[in-house]
């Protein structure tokens, strides 16, 4: 399908988007990671990256993470052509990325980790020391307010479960003000019932006004919460919708191959089996058969 107009203004046009790509490639030596890839993050919506593996989607993610620099084409942040050379960069332009692997020390508790790198601090001089009151108090209020309901903050945080952990640090991105969100495949090894969790989270994460990156593989979790959905495949632009423009099954028939799982089809129907071979009348019981 073509894409939307919307989702590919012309260069220049300020459209509104919080991050905008345009025509953006990267090349690996002589390996074609990204070639022309453009998508838009908004404030309040959600745009899915779909795509098999290989397909590009991590390479997607260092780009807009400030990991690896974009070769050709633009990268707009708030409207302003920009070249991210660090994950420093991108944090201070309000980008937050959640990985899969998510970086928590697991024997420090879920107030600990909330805060882990950006520590508050109390008194003066030498009575200076990390305010662990305000640490313990805020990471609890916070995760309530997000609708996370812990049993208790100073658990460790490796008590968690995987979907519980990814809800901590989507958390921390709305309290330390990101803009941003991208998420990294954050359903990928987790069941149903958490997955569903999760993704009841990453629309809170919307629903607070930030522009959310869901990179996934799985149609049916960018369904429930997108806004926009851009397709890769071997590094190229497959498909971008918006939600109005596309159903699930259209969406879930480009994620398992469009055409390419047509033609698969085509060549895997039974050819008619000739008369000698029990052909026709076969199909059915055969009259005054055994
Ligand atoms: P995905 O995350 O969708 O599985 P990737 O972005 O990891 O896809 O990979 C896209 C393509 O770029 C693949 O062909 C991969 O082999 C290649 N690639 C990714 N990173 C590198 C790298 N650092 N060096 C060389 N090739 C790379």
């Amino acid at each position: 399908m073509n894409a939307h107009p919307e989702a590919t203004p012309e260069a220049g046009a300020d459209s509104g988007a919080l991050v905008e790509l345009a025509d953006v490639s990267k090349y690996y030596g002589n390996v074609r990671a990204l070639e022309d890839v453009s998508l838009e993050v908004h404030p309040g919506e959600i745009t899915c990256v779909l795509g098999d593996n290989g397909a590009g989607k991590s390479t997607l993610i260092k780009i807009i993470a400030g990991l690896h620099p974009h070769d050709t084409g633009t990268l707009r942040i708030a409207g302003e052509e920009t070249r991210l050379s660090s994950p420093r960069q991108a944090l201070d332009r309000g980008i937050a990325t959640v990985y899969q692997d998510l970086a928590v020390v697991p024997l420090m508790p879920v107030w600990r980790n909330f805060f882990l790198g950006s520590e508050p601090t109390t008194g003066k001089g030498p009575f200076r020391r990390m305010d662990v009151r305000f640490m313990r108090e805020t990471a609890r209020a916070e995760l309530a307010r997000m609708g996370i309901d812990l049993r208790d903050a100073d658990q460790p945080i490796g008590t968690l479960s995987g979907g519980e952990r990814q809800c901590v640090a989507i958390a921390r991105a709305v309290y330390f003000g990101a803009k941003v969100l991208v998420l990294d495949e954050p359903t990928a090894a987790l069941g149903v019932k958490q997955s569903g969790v999760v993704l009841k989270y990453v629309a809170a994460a919307r629903d607070a006004g930030l522009g959310v990156v869901l990179i996934t593989h799985n149609p049916h979790h960018a369904y429930l919460v997108g806004d926009r959905f851009v397709l890769l495949k071997r590094g190229a632009m497959a498909g971008s919708h918006l939600k109005g423009d596309v159903d699930l099954d259209e969406l879930t028939r480009q994620m398992a191959g469009g055409s390419d799982l047509d033609e698969l089809g085509e060549a895997l129907e039974r050819a008619p089996v000739p008369d000698h071979l029990g052909g026709g009348a076969a199909r059915g019981p055969e009259p005054g058969g055994r």
